[in-house]
Formats: C-alpha cells, structure tokens, sequence
C-alpha cells in the first residue's frame, strides 16, 4: 500500500474520477498480473480465434497477417498465433535476450522478421542517427538470435522532423550497405511525434512526417499510434499511404480499454457480450485503412479474447460498444497526438507523461511506466496550472489536472 499513500489524496481522487478507483487500487500494489483464468490450451486458443486473415504490406506486396507478432510476446500466445497463421514479427532482436524460439527457426522462411533499432548515444529525443553503429548493431543481432537474415529493418521512434528525414540518410545507408550483403530486405520505421517536446528542437507530428516519409518513397512501410476517435491528421496520412500503397501498422490501439474495464458502471452500460478488446480488433481490421496492427496480449485469455475478432464483421452491438469506447477514452484517456505540446511555456512532454500514464493505468505496466517517468528532465510538477493548453486539445481534456495526477501517480 506503500504506492498508494505517496499519491496525494486530491490527485488520487482526480485520477479516479471516472469510477475506476476499485479497479485502480487493486494494480497499486504492483503484483503481477494474474496469470490465465480459462486453462485453454495453445492449440484450444488457436483453434477459437481460428486462421488470421493475410493482407497486403507495403511495396512489395508481402502477405502478411492482419495482427503481427512481436518479439516479446510471450510464449503460449505466440505459439496459438503461429498456430493462427501470423507469420509478422516487430521487435525479433529481443529474441537476443530470450532465445529465438524453435517454432521461427525451424521454419524461417515462413516468417518475416523485423530488427528495432534505436538512436545510439542517448534515448530517442537527444540519440543521433549513426551509419556505423547501426550496421554494426544488425549484423551482431542476426548472430545472436540467428536467424540469418531480418526481412524489414526499423528505424525505432523514427525522425524528429522532415528536415532530419531528408538529410540524415545514416540509417537508409546501413540499410543499404546491408542488403548488398543480403542480411535485410525491406526498410520501415515506427515513428512517435515530437511536437513541442523540449528536448527535439523544431520536433514536429508524427502525421506531419509519416505524410514526408511517404512522399520520399524510400521506406516500404510505418508503424505508429492510431486508436478510435476522430483523428483527421492521421487520417489524412492513412488515406494518402493506401493510395500510394505504402504500408500502415498501428500501435497503441487500446486507448484507454484498461480504465475502462476497471469501470464496473461503464462495463454495465455497454451491449451484452460485447468485450472491448473484441470488439475494437473488429473495428481497426474492416472498418479502417490500416493494413495491419500489433497489439500487446499477456496471456491465452487475452489472445482469444482479442483476436477472435481479427477480420470479422463489426456487427451493431460492436459499432454501438465503439461509440462507447470512443466517448469515453475522449474523456479520460490522451491520444498522444501532441497537439498541445507547443504551446506550452513550461515546455513539459505532455503526450509522453500521458503515454506512461496509459501504460500504468490501461496496461497496469507500472514498472515500465515509472522507470520511463523517471527519465524525464521535466516532469508534471513543472505545470504552472495556467491552462494554455487546455484549448489545444482535440479530446478537451483537463490537461492541467491529468498531468498532475500523473505526476503523483508515477513519481
Ligand atoms: S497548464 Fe501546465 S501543461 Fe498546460 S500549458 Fe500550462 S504549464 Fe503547460
Ligand atoms: S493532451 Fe490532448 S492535445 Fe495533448 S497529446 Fe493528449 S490528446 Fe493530444
């Protein structure tokens, strides 16, 4: 209880507005999640969310399945997903930590593996791009996990700006050095928006250069945040990459189905049968212009839950729990777009203390979110309160009083 006493009551209270205090304080202890609650077996999970629809990604026209894996994804759902046909891997290197699994390696050719690779010399606001220490990065990874070769290599948080896209090629060079010797294939990028933020001056959205990122032409696909709610940048950037067929992944797609899901009263509401997760996986893979999505799951439970509704029909009682969702994320949950970010004259990274935030309260990733909070220079205690920022919000959310909260909820 020790977490919950360092919050101050009034912030707590804040927080908690939206009744998900008894679901709250019971993640405040820090336990683990719990572990599956229906004993399926690997093969009973694959078998309920059945063959993963394949969709085209990218230039090349490589069938991929309509929910990719990632490297950390844990054992058991990663099996029922190799089961289901997923054959898309982000993230392959952290294989380096755990041991590429058998499953890929017996069958390699089957899978496409993907290498992340970040900035050198600092995080992703002040690291530089280095031709060198890239290539070098890669070759070491394909030793290590030994796969022998990586089929798409990521630039991991992607550019600052269109000004750094168009002149620091570093990254594009290594990538190019590496496919003369036929250890990568395809070039992506994951990229985060840096509007505003402090610490990447002349930072901009990451709609604004996604839309740059196609118009260059060099990289085959993105990955990058994209949930319900109205987002007209993103969807500008979405519909311009279809018709020039460059690749679209999203990421981060679960805004706020954890609060929401603490919340009894709000769980009531919603259509009988309907499951968030299920019914948000309906929506992102038929009624959007993604191409595919990666989204995190813990255990068997999740993955059945989740994906069984990859590529079905969104029927009404699914469309009516999404309008839901989307109310109700807009009022409680940031969908990290940075629109606010530079007007603020503390200069404090909004979107990335609320993006913690979503990775304690929705994912109940405490740890993960504490230790990134940590790192900031300039955290939420810096908010002078004035307000400026609250106009800037799509969402209108309390900005002043998330970020505080936050603060008290992550120091
Ligand atoms: S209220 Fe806080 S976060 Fe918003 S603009 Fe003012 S100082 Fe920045
Ligand atoms: S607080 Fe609002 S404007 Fe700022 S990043 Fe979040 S949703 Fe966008």
């Amino acid at each position: 209880m020790a977490d919950k006493k360092s919050i101050k009551r009034r912030d707590f209270l804040k927080l908690s507005s939206t009744a998900m205090v008894a679901g709250l304080t019971g993640r405040l202890t820090g336990k683990p999640q719990e572990e599956n609650t229906t004993p399926y077996s690997i093969e009973e999970a694959a078998r309920r969310v059945g063959k993963l629809p394949l969709v085209k990604l990218g230039y090349s026209g490589r069938q991929v399945s309509i929910i990719i894996g990632s490297g950390d994804l844990a054992e058991a759902p990663r099996e029922a997903g190799i089961l289901c046909g997923m054959n898309y891997w982000h993230k392959a290197n952290k294989w380096i930590q755990t041991g590429t699994p058998d499953s890929i390696l017996k069958n390699r050719e089957a899978h496409y593996c993907q290498v992340t690779v970040d900035r050198v010399g600092g995080d992703h606001y002040v690291g530089r791009i280095d031709e060198e220490k890239h290539y070098t990065y890669v070759k070491e990874a394909l030793r290590r996990t030994g796969l022998g070769y990586f089929d798409d290599m990521q630039l991991h948080y992607g550019y600052h700006n269109t000004d750094e896209l168009k002149n620091e090629r570093g990254f594009v060079r290594a990538f190019e050095r590496l496919k003369k010797e036929g250890l990568v294939k395809h070039l992506c990028l994951s990229q985060h928006g840096y509007a505003g933020n402090s610490r990447v001056p002349g930072g901009q959205s990451a709609a604004k250069i996604l839309i740059a990122v196609v118009e260059d032409g060099i990289y085959e696909h993105a990955q990058f945040m994209y949930s319900y709610g109205a987002d007209p940048n993103m969807d500008k950037f979405l519909e311009f990459a279809r018709k020039k067929g460059f690749g679209t992944i999203a990421m981060k797609t679960a805004r706020g189905i954890g609060r929401m899901k603490d919340d009894q009263a709000f769980m009531d509401k919603l259509p009988a049968g309907v499951s968030p997760h299920n019914a948000l996986v309906r929506w992102l893979t038929t009624r959007t212009k993604l191409d595919t999505v990666v989204m995190r799951v813990k255990n068997l439970d999740e993955f059945v839950e989740s994906y069984s509704g990859a590529g079905k029909a969104l029927r009404s009682r699914e469309a009516l729990a999404i309008q839901m969702m989307t109310a109700q994320a807009d009022k409680t949950a940031c969908r990290l777009c940075t629109e606010c970010q530079p007007h603020c004259p503390q200069q404090i990274p909004i979107a990335e203390i609320l993006r913690f935030e979503r990775y304690a309260v929705d994912d109940h990733d405490w740890d993960k979110a504490r230790k990134l909070y940590a790192k900031l220079d300039c955290k939420g205690d810096a908010c002078a309160q004035c307000g400026t920022c609250v106009s800037h919000c799509p969402q209108g959310l309390q900005i002043p009083d998330k970020i505080a909260a936050a603060h008290a909820l992550l120091s």
